[in-house]
């Protein structure tokens, strides 16, 4: 079989892929001619092979927990949305989409809703990442653009990232910021982060501060070059307008450097370093991300360091410009479509009504809604107060991702008709849903997606469809005839849906919005599938696409200006007595969302196989803490078990928490239940960043590994609710590790969860009642096995692991208890750096030690860091600490 070109479905930085599939196997590398990674890819788009299988898919449509054929889902959901619009109005439906989905099926559920079934009531878990930077977008420019491409990032000498980890995020657009850095001397990377994250270790310059100052910061920054005659007059004075508001609302609170280091909590000659770095350099690149947009003032973050870029005239030139990194495949392909509960269209929003009119007209569309819709937060408080009484989430697990997830959960529980496609019969949010229908994955769907640079990819199906899955845009297509709406969806293929959204994108548009495709309609069905990545406006003056706006210092605006926005930075909270430490929140190198497709792969898990929470040395002393403890987070809102990880990283009386972890891996580890609701006043973003909580030792009486061929049913493990459990997927097992408080010993647990064992001995290391091991084989086949004792026992779980796959030999048999083979020495359980080639921490300090003081002896001795680079950040932090240890730096 030839190989098949697609995109990679995690992040924005969408990566080109180069598929070969055989029926053993498939063989996946980064598409050396596409242009966001030339070759290049991360350790996730790297294991995406692992991810084919069909076991946990979702292979048929259920209604009210009965499997059942489409035509009758199909019909249930119809039926369903028109009782509901019958009795309560189309304001009491809604759709909750995702930047998972592909262009065509975010186009035909925005022109259902919208246009069809006459609720403005969609939105989308974009709203959680990247609704400040739209928002930012559109006061700036009077449109939601990007204005650079990923070249200006070969052509840039300053690189500023604010709250963006790239190397574990944006991990290929990281290595080519690091391939400019080591081939240029001068060139310089600096980080703006609460935390030193990974992406530090290439940094000149990390400026650590006081979570939620960057306003303040870029405010400084704003009047620092005032103050040295660094502004482009010419530029502020022929494109711009309202610079002197926006200088004087900075200067009010950040004139000098002393204010700024003041308020951000920074060393006075750090603030005055980066921003001379920034005055003096013109090739300057300002890359932000989730730290930036998840906050109650994302959005005039997003304005302060959108002012900067304006005042110096670097936007719409090569190697320069404020770059928004796009969190999702398709965040930006959602915003094309207008799929967010405040915009209508193809980059039309409410305030315009003759541009409204134009969508109805192209549409013919019934029903069209006149106003804005709910925003995520507001659509699930519209779901819990009753208001909505019928969603359709599409490829999303609110109940883990959203502020409040507890409350999401009661709302959802409570709503008449909630409607979840998905690709997994095991999610979070569908244990909630009354109908569950069966969607496509990412290696059988076939459309588009559009990454940061605003490069629209294809994405191509490489295997058919499991059971009987489809594709979203199909699905909603049959629901909208089922309601009667034939005449807008009669689709035949995604080609013809892609043609129809590139032809409302040019529809009498004639320059006025910034979102154009129309040289893209008259597309073939071939031609659409031999499409090449290429980067919008694609019109019939610029058919080869545009990689860089702005270059003619023309904007959006109606006066074709851009605007500076005065901004304020906001009054610091005070922490609350009863919860006074401050919670932020992020993503992991090695997994994505919320785990229903990294978590399973076992090599994947291998990184963090636990949730966890860091904290500096000097909380672990003032709370008694010691590393790998578990330890309990918990405010109004919620409660969290994870482990302790002491950290340096962290500034002392702040935490984190990877924000990945379900109820489906964790019983007490779904982040979000931790965060308040509140959101930003102008994106409607929530502020996953900042939370306050208290914390405290979790002193469970006994723990233990418990190894299972089979994974626990869900009533197997409501028995862990109140107490510790983490799941990590093995190849032939599933690993549970537990933490037992109460009375409950380890043969009574094993009795309610009616697991019977043929083998088991009592643990002499510790007590009667937790020291205690056991096992059951059937016909010399490992079922499961339980290691408990006072602390988590250490265990060799790859042999253990190997053990599950087939008969058991008697000298292994023998051993199985102990959890090892032989009296082999203590098990490497040290962190799992090189994913690709499982190498961990130990075996690379033990080679640092013995002379390896490069990440290239590294990879030449351990093979790490070889594949996809990924880990490089984590070696060189290996080295740096391990060689200054040794005084050898
Ligand atoms: S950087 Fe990694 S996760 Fe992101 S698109 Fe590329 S391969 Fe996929």
């Amino acid at each position: 079989m030839s190989d098949i070109l697609t995109t990679c479905p995690y992040c924005g930085v969408g990566c080109g892929i180069r598929a070969n599939l055989t029926s053993q196997a498939a063989d996946i590398t980064g598409d050396s001619a596409h242009p966001a990674n030339f070759g290049r890819l991360c350790v996730k788009g790297s294991a995406l092979g692992q991810t084919l299988s069909a076991e946990g898919r979702l292979l048929q449509p259920q209604v009210n927990g009965e499997d059942c054929d489409w035509p009758t889902a199909i019909t249930a959901v119809a039926g369903g949305l028109q009782q509901t619009i019958a009795e309560h109005g189309p304001g009491a439906v809604a759709m909750y989409l995702s930047g998972q989905l592909l262009t065509e099926d975010y186009y035909v559920a925005n022109k259902l809703m919208k246009g069809f079934i006459g609720s403005a009531h969609v939105d989308t878990n974009s709203r959680l990442c990247m609704a400040s930077t739209v928002a930012g977008h559109k006061r700036a420019f009077g449109a939601d653009v990007v204005p650079g491409c990923y070249d200006d990032i070969e052509q840039a000498r300053l690189f500023v990232l604010v709250g963006a980890n790239m190397a574990w995020n944006h991990p290929v657009l990281f290595q080519r910021i690091q391939a400019v850095l080591q081939a240029n001397p001068k060139a310089k990377l600096v980080i703006i982060d609460p935390r030193r994250s990974a992406s530090c270790e290439a940094a000149q310059l990390h400026l650590k501060l006081r979570p939620g100052s960057d306003v303040l910061l870029f405010n400084g920054l704003l009047s620092f070059l005032a103050q040295q005659g660094k502004l482009d007059q010419r530029f502020i004075h022929l494109h711009t307008e309202g610079f002197a508001d926006a200088l004087a609302s900075a200067q009010q609170q950040a004139a000098t450097i002393g204010q700024v280091a003041t308020g951000c909590d920074l060393p006075a000659e750090q603030v005055l370093q980066f921003y001379r770095w920034f005055a003096d350099e013109p090739l300057s690149l300002t890359l932000f991300s989730q730290g930036v947009n998840q906050a109650l003032d994302g959005t005039d973050k997003v304005n302060a360091i959108i002012n900067c870029h304006l005042a110096t005239g670097r936007i719409g030139k090569p190697g320069c410009g404020p770059f928004s990194l796009t969190g999702q495949p398709n965040a930006m392909g959602g915003r094309e479509v207008g799929g967010l509960a405040n915009q209508l269209a193809a980059h039309i929003d409410y305030s315009d009504h003759a541009q409204q009119a134009l969508v109805g007209q192209f549409w013919q569309a019934p029903n069209l809604v006149s106003k804005p819709g709910y925003k995520a937060v507001e659509l699930f408080d519209a779901i819990e107060q009753g208001e909505i009484k019928a969603v359709w989430i599409m490829a999303t697990n609110p109940l883990v991702s959203m502020p409040q997830a507890d409350k999401v959960k009661a709302a959802l529980a409570k709503c008449p008709l909630v409607i979840v496609s998905d690709i997994y019969q095991h999610t979070d949010t569908l244990e909630v849903a009354s109908i569950k229908l069966p969607a496509l994955g990412w290696s059988e769907k076939d459309g588009t997606v559009t990454n940061s640079e605003r490069r629209i990819s294809r994405q191509r199906a490489l295997c058919p469809p499991p059971g009987q899955a489809k594709a979203d845009w199909q699905i909603i297509c049959e629901v909208a005839r089922a309601m009667g709406f034939v005449h807008g969806f009669n689709f035949n293929s995604a080609a013809e849906v892609f043609a129809e959204h590139a032809a409302l994108s040019g529809y009498q548009n004639s320059g006025q919005r910034a979102f154009n495709i129309s040289a893209l309609a008259r597309l073939s069905a071939e031609q659409y599938q031999q499409l090449t990545p290429i980067q919008w406006p694609v019109t019939d003056n610029k058919p080869q696409g545009t990689a860089r706006l702005f270059v003619d210092g023309q904007f959006f605006t109606a006066s074709g200006r851009a605007q500076f926005i005065a901004v304020q930075q906001r009054g610091f909270k005070q922490a609350r007595p009863q919860t006074p430490l401050w919670l932020n929140s992020g993503r992991l190198r090695d997994q994505w969302h919320t785990m229903t497709r990294t978590g399973e792969v076992e090599s994947l898990m291998q990184h963090r196989p636990e949730p966890f929470v860091s904290l500096h040395p000097s909380d672990a002393a003032l709370y008694g803490i010691s590393e790998g403890e578990l330890v309990q987070l918990s405010n109004a809102s919620g409660r969290l078990v994870l482990r302790a990880d002491i950290s340096a990283n962290q500034r002392p009386g702040e935490l984190f928490v990877p924000m990945h972890w379900s109820a489906q891996f964790a019983s007490q580890a779904r982040a979000d239940v931790l965060f308040a609701a509140d959101t930003d006043p102008i994106s409607g973003q929530p502020a996953l960043k900042l939370s306050q909580v208290a914390l405290r030792r979790f002193t469970p009486k006994w723990q233990a590994l418990l190894l299972t061929k089979q994974p626990l049913t869900s009533a197997q493990l409501a028995l862990f609710s109140p107490h510790y459990l983490a799941r990590v997927p093995l190849g032939n097992c599933q690993s549970y590790r537990l933490g037992l408080t109460g009375v409950l010993g380890p043969q009574q647990l094993l009795q309610q969860l009616q697991l019977t064992p043929t083998l088991c001995c009592t643990d002499s290391r510790h007590n009667t009642l937790t020291g205690y091991r056991a096992a059951a084989m059937d016909n010399n086949q490992l079922q499961w096995l339980l290691l408990a004792g006072s602390m988590l026992p250490q265990a060799d779980q790859s042999w253990l692991n190997q053990q599950f796959n087939g008969p058991v030999s008697a000298d292994n048999r023998r051993q199985l208890l102990s959890g090892r083979a032989g009296e082999a020495g203590p098990v490497d359980s040290s962190a799992l750096i090189c994913s690709c080639f499982n190498v961990r921490s130990k075996a690379i300090c033990q080679a640092i030690n013995k002379g390896a003081d490069s990440t290239a002896k590294l990879g030449k001795q351990l093979n790490c860091g070889t594949n996809c680079g990924s880990c490089l950040p984590e070696l060189n932090l290996l080295l740096r600490q391990q060689l200054s240890q040794a005084n050898l730096l």
